[in-house]
């Protein structure tokens, strides 16, 4: 039997978030008392008033084929939340519902790019979009960041990456995986300089949007002059711990939103009924309902923040937003331990699995081979333990 496959499966990475996490769940099936700080997901359970929605959407029969762009009412909801929590003006007919913010990203690549067209990633940047951007067969460019910068780029490095075949720019603020949060004030300066490029549009991932430790979350579609050069992406996955649901959503000009629909039509059809029905439930709710999980949040950001400085040669920042640290682990690079020798942040992940019990993901699947990747969404007696395990198991390397 001809086994081949398309060439677009074997240019794909698998993604590093997943992998580690399912190497982490076999190794624990092996009896192995692995800690998984690997992906990126609250271990908070979704608020019972979410669950008494879907529910009731299940016993009132929400059960068949849903409009390809999401139910009416929720995207009407969608419409409210944008303009009370970000101020942003969008339609229900400029929101598109979707599988995750997953699938919304993916919708859009395959709507808008074409073979040659160039995407600029701010580094470090979400380990997905550099994959969905190699589907759509287009080029990502990458602009890079350090921590001197608190792994933020500036205009002047955006304007240097810019050609005439530049069709995309993506970006998370909260960032997975640095933390780092765009001030109102760059958001106003990128929008600035990206106005003079009109065919250039701005994906704005703002899946962390609620988990920020610095006060009001900036969008940057709330600059008049750029927002029909800009698609919000959002979802419940993050900020009402709703991972398993599978919903995130669009705003973006009409005939973006339109696009990413045809797509989605043909792929998957509207996303699931009693989903969408508890997403609205979460989306209709004042966002002081996430408020707990926030404080629990900061509080863990400042306890992991603490224990990470006490080890040698970690270099960090503070992260501002989202659950994640993203500590520069180069000063590891060149040690060795028995007869292994790290040359790269994979190699120092594999060893801090192997030889620590605790699984991160290297920093090169996120666009930045010096760092590694910590989720610190687990409770503070696990990050305790897991933090004592890297600093003890560091501490091996010479
Ligand atoms: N964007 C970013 C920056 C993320 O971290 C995630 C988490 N997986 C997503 C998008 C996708 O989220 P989901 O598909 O669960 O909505
Ligand atoms: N966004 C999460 C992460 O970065 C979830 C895993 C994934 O979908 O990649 O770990």
């Amino acid at each position: 039997m001809n086994k081949t496959l398309s060439n677009r499966i074997n240019n794909l990475s698998e993604s590093q978030t997943l992998a580690m996490a399912r190497l982490s769940r076999e190794l624990q099936a092996e009896g192995k008392d692995v800690i998984s700080l690997s992906i990126g997901e609250p271990d908070f359970n979704t608020p019972d008033f979410i669950k008494d929605a879907a529910k009731k959407a299940l016993d009132e029969n929400y059960t068949h084929y849903t409009p390809v762009p999401g139910y009416l009412e929720l995207r009407q909801a969608i419409s409210k939340k944008f303009k009370r929590d970000n101020k942003l003006d969008y339609s229900p007919e400029q929101i598109v519902v979707s599988t995750g913010a997953k699938h919304s990203l993916t919708n859009l690549a395959l709507s808008i790019l074409n073979p040659g067209d160039e995407v600029i990633l701010l580094a470090p940047y979400w380990v997905s979009y550099i994959e969905m951007i190699k589907i759509a067969e287009a080029t990502p460019v990458l602009i890079s960041s350090s921590i001197s910068t608190d792994f933020k780029v500036t205009p002047a490095q955006i304007k240097a990456a810019i050609t005439p075949k530049t069709r995309m720019l993506w970006f998370s603020s909260p960032c997975n995986p640095s933390g780092s949060v765009y001030t109102k004030e760059e958001l106003f300066e990128i929008a600035q300089l990206l106005k003079n490029y009109p065919d250039i549009i701005i994906v704005s991932d703002e899946i962390y949007e609620h988990i920020n430790f610095i006060g009001k979350h900036e969008s940057i579609a709330q600059f008049d002059f750029i927002n029909e050069q800009v698609v919000t992406i959002n979802g419940v996955s993050k900020g009402f711990a709703m991972t398993g649901w599978r919903i995130g959503y669009i705003g973006a000009p009409k005939w973006i939103a339109d696009a990413c629909t045809k797509m989605q039509g043909q792929f998957t059809s509207g996303t699931c009924s009693i989903a969408q029905k508890a997403a609205q439930a979460a989306l209709e709710a004042d966002a002081s309902v996430v408020s707990e999980m926030v404080i629990a949040f900061e509080k863990r950001r400042n306890l992991v923040f603490s224990l990470l400085s006490e080890i040698p040669g970690l270099v960090l920042n503070e992260p501002k937003g989202a659950f994640y640290f993203f500590p520069d682990v180069s000063a590891y690079f060149g040690k060795s331990y028995k007869n292994t020798t790290i040359t790269n942040s994979s190699d120092l992940c594999m060893f801090l699995l192997n030889e620590g019990l605790i699984a991160l993901v290297s920093g090169d699947a996120f666009g930045n081979p010096e760092c590694l990747r910590l989720s610190y969404a687990a409770s503070e007696e696990v990050l305790t333990e897991a933090i004592k395990r890297m600093k003890n198991t560091l501490a091996l390397l010479c």
